[in-house]
């Protein structure tokens, strides 16, 4: 029986691909973005995944950066009309934000299952 593949390279593969963080095999998500409540296939419960603001935070900077230096780069060689700007970047916009979303959610929440992330909790014992 083959061995399941813990390292962080196939977690990283399973997040980009949708996929639980843990077999590989049951779909991470249930929607376009809306993380499912178990792995369909080992039953992992993903109520520990929160990626929160990170996936949109990542694909925004990287969106921006993009999208901004191709607009400012053909102002500058060609000065095209208004119309033409927004023709080019609007759709440019949605495919560098749409597209690479999902997949960095997927990385985010596999980054968090691999190295166990959590919420802080008080600590216990004692105290100070
Ligand atoms: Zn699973």
């Amino acid at each position: 029986m083959e061995q399941p593949d813990h390292s962080f390279r196939a977690a990283l593969r399973r997040g980009v691909g949708g996929r639980c963080p843990r077999c590989g095999k049951g779909a991470l998500f249930a929607g376009f973005l809306a993380v499912a409540p178990r792995c369909t296939h080992c039953d992992l419960d993903f109520s520990f995944a929160d990626s929160a603001d990170g996936p949109a935070f990542f694909v925004m900077a990287f969106s921006g950066f993009v999208v901004v230096a191709a607009a400012l780069a053909v102002e500058a060689l060609y000065q095209p009309p208004y119309w033409l700007h927004a023709l080019l970047w609007v759709p440019l916009m949605l495919a560098t934000t749409l597209l690479p979303l999902r997949p960095a959610k997927g990385l985010l929440i596999a980054v968090q299952f691999h190295y166990k992330a959590a919420e802080g909790q008080p600590a216990r014992g004692d105290g100070p």
